[in-house]
Parts: C-alpha cells; sequence; structure tokens
C-alpha cells in the first residue's frame, strides 16, 4: 500500500480505493511540479476534499489560513482552495501576491446573507438609538461588508474580540448561531444579531447527535459554533474546526463525533490516526467545487485571480488587523460549554 492511499483510505476507504488512488496519484505529482513552476503555495482549508490535503502547503480554518497568507514571502502566487471570501481575506493580507481561486463558483451562503448595501442600511438605524454601537463581523462575509466593521474575528476568537471591546451594543454580522453563542459567554453585552446561518450546519439535528451519544459510551461532542444551539448544547466542546484537532489530540478520550462540515472529519481521521471518529456532518458543496484537475487548470493559465478594490481592502484590512491584535494570533479554542469530563 503506497502512503497516499495509506492516509486517504484512512478518511474514506470507499472512495478512495487502490484505483482511484492510482488515477489521484499523477495529478498530485502534476500539481506538485506547476506549483514549483509557478512558485506558488497552496492553502486549503479544513472542509477540502481529502486529495487537496495532499498538495497543501497548510492546511487551517479560516483564522489560521488567513495568518498563513500574510505570511506568505517568498512566493509569487497563493493557490487558495476554498471558498471566495477566504481568498478575499488572503488578498487584503497580502495584496503583492496573486491570489487564484480555482472554481469561481466557491462561494458561501452565509456571507451572501450580508449584503453590503443592507449593512449599511442597518448599521445606520442602529447608529441612531445606539451611538456606542459596536460592528464585529464574522470573517465568513465579503470584503464589502468587512469594510464596514469595526473588527472581525472568527469562530475560534469570536468570543476574546467581543470582550476586548469597550463597547456595549454589539451588532454581530452575519451568524445568528455564533452571535448567540458570544451572548451566552459575555452575557454583559447587549449582543444584536445577524439573522444569518451556514445552510450545512444548520441541517445537522439534535436528535442525530443525541443518537450517536447514546450509542457510544465515552464519545467526546465537539461542535462547531456555526451549529443551532439545541445541537451546541449537547456539546462537550464547542470549537473551531482547528480546535476540534488540537482538542482531539491532546484529549484522552478515544472517540470523538466532529459536528460540522465532514471534511474535518476526513482530515481528522489523516491527522490523528490513533483515534476514531464518527459523522453526523454534512458536505458543503462550496468547498468541494475544488478539485484537483482545477487546481491545475488554475495553476496552467493563473486562473481565477481575486481583486479587492484599493478603498475596500484598506478598510476592510483594518479590521482583519485589529483581530489579529485583539487575539495577539491566539487561536485557543472557545470555551467548553459543558465540562469535558
Ligand atoms: S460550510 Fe457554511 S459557512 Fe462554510 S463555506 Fe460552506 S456554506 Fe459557507
Amino acid at each position: 500500500m503506497t502512503d497516499v492511499l495509506e492516509r486517504l483510505s484512512r478518511a474514506d476507504p470507499w472512495y478512495y480505493t487502490p484505483e482511484r488512488v492510482k488515477e489521484i496519484e499523477p495529478l498530485l505529482e502534476k500539481v506538485r511540479r506547476l506549483k514549483r513552476e509557478k512558485r506558488a503555495v497552496l492553502l486549503a482549508h479544513n472542509y477540502q476534499r481529502a486529495e487537496i490535503f495532499e498538495v497543501a502547503d497548510e492546511t487551517g480554518d479560516s483564522l489560521g489560513l488567513a495568518m498563513k497568507a500574510a505570511d506568505v514571502k517568498d512566493a509569487e502566487v497563493i493557490v487558495f482552495c476554498g471558498v471566495h471570501f477566504m481568498a478575499e481575506t488572503a488578498k487584503i493580507v497580502n495584496p503583492s501576491k496573486m491570489v487564484l481561486l480555482p472554481d469561481p463558483s466557491a462561494g458561501c451562503s452565509l456571507a451572501d446573507s450580508a449584503t453590503a448595501p443592507d449593512v449599511q442600511e442597518r448599521i445606520e438605524e442602529l447608529r441612531k438609538t445606539e451611538p456606542d454601537l459596536a460592528v464585529v463581523t464574522y470573517v465568513n462575509t465579503t470584503a464589502e461588508v468587512k469594510a464596514l466593521s469595526d473588527v472581525c474575528c472568527t469562530s475560534g476568537n469570536a468570543v476574546s474580540v467581543v470582550r476586548s471591546l469597550p463597547n456595549k451594543t454589539i451588532l454581530f454580522i452575519p451568524d445568528r448561531n455564533l452571535a448567540r453563542h458570544v451572548a451566552n459567554n459575555v452575557p454583559d453585552k447587549n449582543i444584536i444579531a445577524w439573522d444569518g446561518s451556514c445552510y450545512v450546519h444548520e441541517q445537522i439535528t439534535p436528535e442525530a447527535v443525541q443518537q450517536m451519544r447514546e450509542g457510544i459510551p465515552g464519545l467526546k461532542v465537539l461542535a462547531h459554533p456555526e451549529c443551532r444551539d439545541d445541537v451546541l448544547a449537547l456539546a462537550d466542546a464547542i470549537v473551531s474546526t482547528s480546535g476540534m484537532i488540537d482538542y482531539a489530540r491532546r484529549s484522552d478520550a478515544q472517540e470523538f463525533l466532529a459536528v460540522t462540515e465532514c471534511g474535518l472529519s476526513d482530515l481528522l481521521s489523516i491527522e490523528v490516526p490513533d483515534k476514531q471518529f464518527y459523522r453526523v456532518c454534512k458536505i458543503c458543496p462550496y468547498m468541494k467545487t475544488i478539485t484537483l484537475e482545477n487546481v491545475i487548470e488554475s495553476l496552467e493559465k493563473l486562473q481565477f485571480e481575486i481583486t479587492v478594490p484599493e478603498e475596500i481592502a484598506h478598510r476592510a484590512d483594518r479590521a482583519l488587523r485589529r483581530m489579529f491584535e485583539v487575539t495577539g494570533r491566539d487561536t485557543t479554542p472557545l470555551p467548553p460549554n459543558v465540562p469535558n469530563e
């Protein structure tokens, strides 16, 4: 068995058969060659297909990848294997690099739920009665919405970002589930939630989680804060995707349920091979638009380049830098909502 087959079959033995991996291996080699030729680095979000992890220079969550993108120095091209807002963030924090998104249709339902004109209107309306208002924007938004914000946050640092602000009233955009989680953890603030959600996480039900819990004694449930609150109530820890990987590595437990998009369960099975990961996950079709084939085409043709107008980029960058300042580049997982043991 080759190393690639061994790793990929841990993620999904039914899909990554010896025959399939034999087809994949030349594509992996081609991506590696093109990366060298084009002086490119490949950043991959934790929800990508398992074969993309094989050629990624870095994998991570939104915060981790934003920081990696900012740190890219030697390469000329960043190929972003994720969705559009993530590639935009990479361009904003490292404007001198060419940033490519292999499939321009890789969007995000959550980012789409908050358009810049609607956000602008809501901010103006609230400022009439709430002069103390601060606008905190989850990174799952367009550059235009980030540009309207005081500070950005990720699922991994939303609580500490909100806690750090002197303002009492916070407009939290766009995820209502993450907003509720922040409100529970920072009760002295008045959190006004935008009514958006990720349709992938919304599909995961408490019944499915409970059924797993009852069937597997000792199972640790790790839930992403974009999940519904009745799902979060069943979690041992509420953590970002990278927080789930850290948690599983450090925990004495052997069996876990990662309640988020399915790519993370694939990655956990590859990265933490001595532990067992069960699934109630759902697939994000936007994340899965990225394939080895379109990564190759992207590198060959240097397509599809992400650009952000300078004025928008400048203001969005300020909101992102404030997040980096507040968290000190701290990626500590969110506190658990119930004791771990
Ligand atoms: S999982 Fe949800 S929030 Fe993440 S990219 Fe897909 S639709 Fe957007």
